[in-house]
Formats: C-alpha cells, structure tokens, sequence
C-alpha cells in the first residue's frame, strides 16, 4: 500500500482486492456489521473486512502491515474480552466463510470458521451425528473451539477440540495451511486452547459422532445447598453420556413454570443424555429423586432442541463473566454457591457449575494447549445488566467474589470466560509449562505478534 494516500482510499482499495467486501465507517451496514454479542463493546473500528476466502484474509493481513492497523478477528462476536472489535483497528470477520461440508461415511465435517454453534448442529444432526460445542446455539465455532469448547457432550465426547481433526489456518504471513496430528503439529497443539494466537483459521474439520437418540432439557429444582450439593455428587458419578450444565438464576416467566415462581431463583439443571431412551431414564431417576422438581422439562429430542432456551438477540446487554475449574465441590460449596446467588443485584445472573469427568479427563494435560484435564467441575459466574461504569464495577466484583467463595480450591481458569483486561487472566488460564510452549509457538508462527488482540500469548 502507498503510505501517500489518506487511510480512508487505501481500505477502499482494499474492497477491490479480494472477493469479499469492506465496511468502512460511512457504509450503511457499519453500525450493525461493528455490534458484538456483549453490550459494553462498542467499538469502532477502522474497517470491516467481510472475507470469503482464505485468500482474502491473506490479503487483509498483508494490508493491515502495510498500514500498521491492529488486526481484530471476529466470527461470532461473542467474544467474553471483547476482542473482536477494537477502536481504530482493521476487522477480520469470517462470518462469510459459512460453508458446511459433511462426509457421512467418514463421519466427519469441514465447517467454516463463521459457522455459528447452532448451525452446524442442525446440519450434522439431520444425519443422526452430531458434534459438541457449547450451550449457546448463537456462540461461534471458532472462538469457542479455540479455547477449548465445554458443552453438553464434555463427558462423553470430550471438548470441541477433543473432536478437532484439522483446521486451515492463514497465518501472519499470508501463508494458507492445514494443520492436524501429522502437519505443522505444533501449530495443531497450540489452537487447540491456545486462542485466536497463531493465525486466522478459516475452516474446521471436526470427528463426527453417532447420535441414534437425545433426551435432554431442563429439570428445575428448589436452590437449596443440599440439593445442589447431591446433585453434583450424582452428576460426578453419573454414565459418561450424561453431561450437566446447572446453575442457579432468576426463573423466566413461560408457561412450563408456575406462575408463582416466576423471576424466583432456581437450580435450574440442563441435563444432556447421549444415549438409549431407557438408558436416560435410568440414568436421570436419581436427579429426579432428589427432591420435588419445580417442573421437569427433559424429554427426547433433537439435540439442538438445548439450544431453545437461548435469549433473543435483541435481549443483547453487558455480561460480566468469572470461572474457575476445580476437584472439590461439595456442601461448603454449594452453601457458597446459594449464598453469592442471593447477593446478586443485577437483573439477570448464573451461578453456575459443569461437571467434567469422563471423555475429557481421558486426554493428557499436555495433549493440547488446554491443559485442565484434572479437573471436575467448572464453577461460573455470569452477571447480565445495564449501566455505566458503577454498574460495571459493581457486577464484576460480584462474578469475582462469587467464584471465589464457590470454587475456593481453584486450578485455574477458561480462557474462553475471561473478563476484560482480568489480572492475572493468562497465568490463569494455561500452566507454566503449558504456556512456555504457547511462546515457542507464537514465536514460529506469529513472531511479530500480529495476532495481538485476544487473550494475548508473546513470543518467546
Ligand atoms: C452467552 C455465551 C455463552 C457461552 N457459552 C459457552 C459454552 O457453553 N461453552 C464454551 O466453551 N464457551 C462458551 N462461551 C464462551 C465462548 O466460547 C467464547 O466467548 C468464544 O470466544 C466465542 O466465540 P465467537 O466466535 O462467538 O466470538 P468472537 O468474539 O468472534 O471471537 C472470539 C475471539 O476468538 C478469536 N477468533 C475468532 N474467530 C477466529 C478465527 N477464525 N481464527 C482465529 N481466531 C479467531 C479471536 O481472538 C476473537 O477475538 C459463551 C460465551 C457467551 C457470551
């Protein structure tokens, strides 16, 4: 690019090197193309590079050197830093690289980088396969397989990325590769936890996995300290096809609830059995048993059918967000848990916990760049609201006290939670070890840190 000329021409130039589009400032569609899922990023960005190929996003590489622009990428927005859109930067958004391409005899998919959670699981699920992201149908693939990915199948097909098969990557320097066990399986390591580091990955190949039959939903039960505390003990020792997402939040006001517990908190459970219809119902009696449910809504279904419970878009607001995984939750720990729930002041709020175990232990700490495979439970915060900075202030020292009076006995954190600009944020997220090999990577592959706004890994 010729310095010369005012920035405004040269990303106009941009438009017309690449088969995509670009969306400056004064396009109609910037407002709406610069939103990302949580509201205290509001961001304004140089320029948005909608790409449609890995050659496009080669291309807005070698432009944003040239132009000395920070690089931010983004695919589903839903970024817990608010990485993917920065003031003044040059926006990397692969939400056009959407294509879904199932091979049902290899059992296997190449999904783009832009695809949203939601999308692919309809894809794959219409053939009786299936692949596990999180709990949010609208998050995007890319970030969340990045970091890890802990959803609804975590004990019986381990994280996303346990899932992973390959991924082509354009890294700094312009260059398209793939990357999986037998090429460049440094770089096939480090995306495997590591974040958005190394390079913008433009395609995933992901393992697909047989799902004859689902039943999952919702069992919602009184918040009390000893129903929370049996249900993680029977969770913890449940079958490997039953995973569990539960937390404690304000009940919504729908027609499956009683009207006299609307907006009351509840433990509301989010059971996910991968399995025999027979087999669930085994599995899920001794949760029922536990105590009276408020309503019981886990019934067979279309996996996708967990994604139902997602909040409309346009119930968009701030999300503060803790997390810590840990071996030990017991009674002490779900007093905690009921004690911080009753404190919140925000509207809408989670106390959360997943429980780990099975596939996702089977895999070595330093198998993949996430490394916290002893861990059990991962105990969560999540505070959504709206306000100006006191507000914010006052809903992140409640997620951090939270988990911090839930989890007490921390080993870490998931990148994919952090909190904007959280201290000690990537010491939290990967082990020593871990980390130090994070450096080496980024010093093969991303040397000048490029790739510098996310949860940010420096060469070594
Ligand atoms: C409501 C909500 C629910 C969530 N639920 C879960 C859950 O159940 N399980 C779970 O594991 N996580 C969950 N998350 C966390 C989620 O995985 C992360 O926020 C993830 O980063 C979001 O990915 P995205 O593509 O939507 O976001 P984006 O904001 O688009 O991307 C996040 C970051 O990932 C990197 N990145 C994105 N695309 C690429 C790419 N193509 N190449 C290289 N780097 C890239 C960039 O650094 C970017 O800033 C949730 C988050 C929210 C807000």
């Amino acid at each position: 690019m010729d310095k010369r000329f005012p920035l405004a021409d040269q990303i106009e130039m941009l438009g017309s090197m690449i088969r995509g589009s670009v969306i400056a400032p004064s396009h109609p569609d910037y407002d709406a193309l610069r939103l990302v899922a949580l509201a205290q990023f509001d961001r304004r960005p140089a320029a948005i590079v909608r790409v449609r190929t890995a050659a496009d996003v080669a291309t807005a590489l070698n432009f944003a050197q040239a132009t000395d622009l920070p690089v931010a990428v983004r695919a589903g927005g839903h970024s817990t830093g608010g990485f993917s859109a920065a003031d003044g930067a040059l926006v990397i958004d692969v939400r056009e690289l959407n294509s879904i391409e199932i091979d049902t005899d290899a059992q296997t998919v190449w999904a783009g980088a832009g695809c949203t959670a939601a999308e692919v699981t309809l894809a794959v699920e219409k053939r009786n396969l299936i692949v596990g992201f999180g709990d949010s149908g609208s998050v995007g693939i890319a970030g969340l397989t990045l970091g890890g990915g802990i959803g609804y199948l975590v004990r019986k097909h381990g994280l996303t990325i346990d899932s992973l098969l390959a991924v082509e990557i354009v890294t700094a320097t312009g260059e398209i590769l793939v990357a999986d066990d037998s090429n460049h399986a440094d770089l096939f390591w480090a995306v495997r936890g590591g974040g958005g580091n190394f390079g913008i990955v433009t395609r995933f190949k992901y393992r697909l996995h047989p799902l004859p039959a689902f039943t999952g939903g919702p069992l919602v039960l009184p918040p009390t300290p000893e129903v929370i505390a049996g249900f993680a003990a029977l969770a913890d020792a449940a079958p490997e096809e039953l995973s569990a997402i539960a937390m404690i939040m304000p009940l919504p006001p729908v027609p499956m609830i009683p009207a006299e517990a609307h907006g009351k908190l509840a433990f509301v459970a989010m059971m996910a059995f991968a399995g025999a219809p027979e087999d669930a119902q085994k599995a899920l009696a001794p949760f029922r048993a536990l105590t009276t449910p408020l309503a019981d809504l886990v019934g067979p279904g279309p996996f996708s059918t967990m994604y139902m419970f997602d909040p409309p878009a346009e119930m968009r607001s701030m999300v503060s967000m803790r997390s810590r995984f840990t071996k030990v939750f017991g009674a002490d720990e779900a007093r905690a848990l009921v004690d911080a729930a009753n404190k919140c002041t925000a509207p809408m709020m989670m106390a959360q916990i997943r429980v780990l175990g099975g596939a996702h232990s089977r895999i070595g700490t330093g198998d993949t760049a996430f490394a916290h495979r002893g861990s059990r439970f991962m105990v969560s915060f999540l505070a959504m609201y709206g306000g100006g900075p006191d507000v914010i202030a006052e809903q992140e020292r409640w997620v951090g006290d939270g988990v911090a009076a839930a989890a007490p006995v921390s080993e870490g954190t998931y990148v994919n939670f952090l909190g904007d600009g959280e201290a000690r944020g990537l010491a939290a997220a990967y082990p020593e070890a871990t980390l130090a090999r994070l450096r080496q990577v980024k010093r093969r592959y991303d040397p000048q840190n490029l790739f510098k706004l996310n949860t940010n890994v420096t060469p070594a």
